[in-house]
């Protein structure tokens, strides 16, 4: 065999996994057609907190006046805020790239593609490798409607050229409200089409509430119940109709409905790889596919699509294969959140989930920010705790408010410990700060089971 591992994707699972690997000592190949360090490096995550933060300044310049402070916002130079990301994310790529060279894995820029279980073919040339890992990641999917190819995906929003003045955005997945809340603190007015009655579906109930007294406040106009139906082009505008008939005007028009496992083309069938119903790749636990010495893991599974599940699960492998230290990443209690303005955190059972297995005391509580208390800015915060009644400990905890993903991730720790409500009240709190709350929740809101979730 030509590699003991063969890393089909540079993505933060198949960077992972090919570095620890090769630091283990094993001969690692990887390749990678597009871009090193994947979605989250070069078209997500990371681009993409960028261009929030370039937004929250203009809230800020506002907010000082309420501080004593004259200042006028100016304008915003779009261009200048691409051209310093491309150069922050110039870098990481090296970086990637770096990280693989300096472990000694062997790294290929070019597709790679299965040929039979042990064998993949990159740029002409064919290697044999005793174990294959297939981390290709997702695309995003357009909706099938006529006109769609008009539209933008988030791929595109990177090196869009020109700041677009009016916008909307369809979807209410973590990537449309994170880009309306973008679009619209850079200055431009938004549109937000879902077809839920509140946005982030999957989500707390009251965290879906907040989010939209929310974005209703930032003054993105919301059209909730509402499915696209077709796209159409005049001139540079774009007129997207909705089923019920009503038509909604732009300059962009920007599809955020969900992303797929990138499967095509890797030549799974051939080698027996199967798909599960969502046609992503099929795993067990250990992250093997049906085909034994094949693995897949991050978002071309589809099953908790975050990028730190996926350098997780990237670690773990290295480790059970080559580390003689064998483990499975588990997927309970995985902490996430929505960078809007202010963003969304949360950590463990959403209200309706937890009561869905046992009854739970629920501690709410929604607050003015001490900041906007002078700012005049009409932002709320929202935190919840779920608390199995019976055991009193603590399965979901949820935010929305300034700081929200700072906070939840230490919050995690004590969820994933399985700490009850009575080790977050012994908890002094640091005063002031929001966080505190989450130590100061003494009132229990409302006790719910499965009868009164139903009402
Ligand atoms: P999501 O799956 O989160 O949301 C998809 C949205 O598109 C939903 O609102 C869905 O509506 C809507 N939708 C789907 N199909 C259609 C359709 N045909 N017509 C109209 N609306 C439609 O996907 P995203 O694209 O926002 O993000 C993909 C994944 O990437 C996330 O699930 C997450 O795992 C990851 N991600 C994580 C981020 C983070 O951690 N901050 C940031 C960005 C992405 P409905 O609810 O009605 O189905």
């Amino acid at each position: 065999m030509d590699f003991d591992l063969f890393v089909i994707g540079g993505g933060s699972a198949g960077v992972r996994c090919a570095r620890i690997s090769a630091g283990h000592g094993a001969r690692v190949g990887v390749a990678e057609e597009r871009h090193w360090g994947g979605t989250c490096v070069n078209i997500g995550c990371v681009p993409k907190k960028l261009l929030v933060q370039a937004g929250e300044y203009g809230g800020w310049a506002e907010d000082a006046a309420g501080f004593g402070w004259t200042m006028t916002k100016g304008s915003h130079d779009w261009g200048k805020l691409i051209a310093a990301k491309d150069r922050e994310i110039t870098r990481l790529e090296g970086i990637y790239r770096k990280l693989l060279n300096a472990a000694g894995a062997r790294i290929f820029d070019g597709r790679a593609t299965l040929v039979d279980a042990h064998t993949v073919e990159v740029n002409g040339e064919r290697y044999t490798a005793r174990n294959i890992v297939i981390a290709t990641g997702g695309n995003p999917e357009r909706p099938t409607i006529p006109g769609a190819e008009l539209g933008i995906i988030s791929d595109d929003a990177f090196y869009l050229k020109t700041m677009p003045r009016r916008v909307i955005m369809v979807g209410s997945g973590y990537i449309a409200v994170e880009f309306a809340g973008i679009f619209k603190a850079l200055g431009a007015e938004v549109d937000l089409v879902y077809r839920q009655p509140l946005p982030l579906r999957g989500f707390d109930h009251d965290i879906r509430e907040s989010m939209q007294e929310a974005l209703e406040a930032q003054g993105i106009v919301l059209h909730p119940n509402s499915t696209p139906a077709k796209l159409e082009a005049d001139g540079d505008m774009r007129i997207l109709t909705l089923t019920d008939g009503r038509t909604l005007h732009a300059d962009l028009v920007f599809f955020a409905t969900g992303r797929k496992a990138n499967v095509a083309g890797l030549g799974l069938d051939k080698v027996g790889v199967e798909l599960n119903a969502k046609d992503a790749i099929k795993v067990d636990d250990g992250l093997r596919t049906t085909v034994p010495h094949i693995y897949a893991m991050g978002d071309v599974t589809d099953r908790i699509n975050l990028t730190p599940v996926a350098t997780a699960e990237g670690h773990a492998l290295a480790d059970t294969l080559f580390g003689n230290s064998p483990r499975n990443v588990s997927l309970r209690n995985i902490p996430s959140a929505v960078f809007t303005t202010p963003p969304v955190a949360s950590v463990g059972l959403t209200e309706e989930q937890a009561c869905a297995m046992s009854p739970v005391d629920i501690y709410l509580t929604k607050f003015t920010p001490m900041r906007h208390t002078l700012s005049g800015r009409g932002r709320k915060t929202t935190m919840k705790l779920v608390v199995d009644k019976a055991t009193q400990k603590v399965v979901g905890a949820h935010m929305m408010g300034e700081d929200a993903a700072e906070i939840i991730q230490g919050i995690a720790i004590a969820v994933v410990m399985g700490a009850t409500k009575a080790d977050f009240d012994r908890t002094i709190g640091i005063h002031p700060t929001a966080a505190e709350e989450f130590v100061t929740l003494r009132t229990r809101t409302r006790t719910t089971d499965l009868a009164k979730a139903a009402e």
